[in-house]
């Protein structure tokens, strides 16, 4: 495999937009892209910032501040999700907005890429100032949102609810129910089966195929997960159900460590006991977030937030395998050092597409009004993501580079294509 050189040292490794940019540089002179398009690849389309006044439980006016990043719609419908933080900023919600467009690309689904974000602490609201929130926002969006235009989803402290209650909003104004405006609702209000389960469920299927490609049996093999919500938790289901050994997990808290393996069920039912979080997890050594990325382990899957595997951190990894289930967890100068140390790194735009791939399903049955069984979802699941990584696998074979640089050369020549085709408009 070729060594790939750092980021150029005027981009700030800790900035994602800059980070994905290193990426785009990198395959973009591969595939010989005429700087035109180049730029037009790298601009995001549109991005909106709206005040969101709302009265809070005890009377007062708080005004919070929300983002929508259309990055693309060239291939499609932009797509992606709504994030509740308080550290969202405008360039995270950039860097977002383009791998979204990537990851549509590389698992070659009908969609450009988008992200949202509300800087807000949710665990500091009630259930009412957060119905409130997400109402007014997607009232704000209302000329930017629609199932022919952009489609929000779930992200990180954002759930099924939040979803229902911006597809509530939304068909409101509009005056009749609109299902497709946005996926990962609950599944009364026309969420698809599987959908909840299906970026963990993904991130499991790339994992085996990752493992298949080192000649890593899945029975015993070493897992660390940093994360434990709704991609790292069902990671881990998963993981364990095919007979490998959680052996870390993690969240705001901090990590828990059993060499022998965690019982996952039992971390589910105590997470749900302790309000969402594993504060005091019995049957495990407590650990530092920082310390799990450093565990001696097969599999690492960073599925929390972005630039935790840095290059302050990449040389201590010893995994063999990292899985991104969150996106962006490692810097493009992590990149460089990973590749040095012959670690097979599934990049965010492979790994977690399975939440992207089902929540394309939802809005096909919304569209056709045919609800499919979980069993046609995991299956149509499974087949799109062993595609897709066989295409990667396939791409940095070729260009004799690493697979994150595969699926962006495939990426953005699936996107520049249809761009040509279409054409420019002025
Ligand atoms: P979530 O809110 O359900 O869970 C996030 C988890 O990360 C929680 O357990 C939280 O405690 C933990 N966490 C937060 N900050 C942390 C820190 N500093 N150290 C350790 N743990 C920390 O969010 P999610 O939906 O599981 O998303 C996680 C990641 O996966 C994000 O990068 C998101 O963009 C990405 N992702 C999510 C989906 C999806 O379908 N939800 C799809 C693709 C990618």
């Amino acid at each position: 495999m070729k060594y790939v050189e750092p980021a150029p040292i005027n981009r700030n490794d800790d900035d994602p937009f800059e980070s994905m940019m290193s990426r785009f540089e990198i395959a973009a002179d591969i595939l010989g892209l005429d700087s035109g398009t180049f730029d037009y690849l790298k601009t995001p389309q549109m991005q909106v910032t709206v005040s969101i006044p709302i009265k809070l439980d005890d009377g007062t006016i708080k005004v919070f501040e929300g983002l929508r990043i259309i990055h693309s719609s060239v291939r499609g419908p932009s797509k992606g999700g709504i994030r509740f933080h308080p550290d969202v900023n405008v360039q995270e919600v950039k860097a977002l907005a383009a791998w979204m467009t990537w990851k549509c690309a590389v698992v070659n689904i009908p969609f450009g890429g988008a992200k949202g974000g509300i800087i807000c602490d949710p665990r500091k609201l009630t259930k009412v100032e957060l119905e409130k929130i997400t109402r007014r926002y997607t009232g704000n969006l209302l000329d930017v949102f629609g199932p022919e235009r952009d489609i929000p989803a779930p992200d990180v402290n954002t759930d099924e609810q939040i979803m229902g209650w911006i597809m509530d909003t939304y068909s409101m104004h509009i005056r009749h129910t609109e299902s497709a405006v946005v996926t990962g609702k609950p599944g009364n209000l026309g969420g698809s089966a599987g959908r909840r389960k299906a970026t963990g469920r993904g991130v499991r299927i790339v994992s085996e195929a990752a493992m298949e490609q080192i000649g890593l049996q899945p029975e015993g093999a070493k897992i660390s997960i940093q994360g434990f919500g709704n991609v790292g938790a069902v990671a881990a289901e998963e993981f364990s159900e095919i007979g490998a050994k959680v052996v870390a997990i993690s969240d705001v808290t901090g990590g828990y460590y059993n060499p022998a393996g965690i019982d996952i069920e039992h971390a589910i039912r105590h997470r749900k006991e302790n309000d969402g979080l594993l504060t005091d997890f019995p049957g495990a050594e407590k650990i530092s977030n920082e310390a799990l990325l450093e565990l001696e382990c097969d599999i690492l899957a960073p599925c929390a937030l972005e630039n935790v595997i840095n290059r302050k951190n990449a040389d201590k990894i010893k995994a063999k395998i990292i899985i991104e289930g969150a996106n962006g967890p490692t810097t493009a100068k992590a990149d460089a050092i990973l590749d040095k140390k012959g670690i097979l790194v599934v990049p965010d735009i492979l790994a977690n597409a399975g939440g992207v791939s089902v929540s394309y399903f939802e809005w096909v049955q919304n569209r056709i009004g045919y609800y499919w069984s979980e069993d046609d979802v995991n299956e149509r699941l499974q087949r799109i993501l062993t595609e897709a990584y066989a295409s990667v696998r396939k791409r940095s074979e070729k260009h004799n580079v690493n697979m994150r640089i595969g699926a962006y050369v495939l990426a953005i020549e699936r996107v520049a294509n249809a761009l040509k085709l279409r054409g420019i408009y002025g």
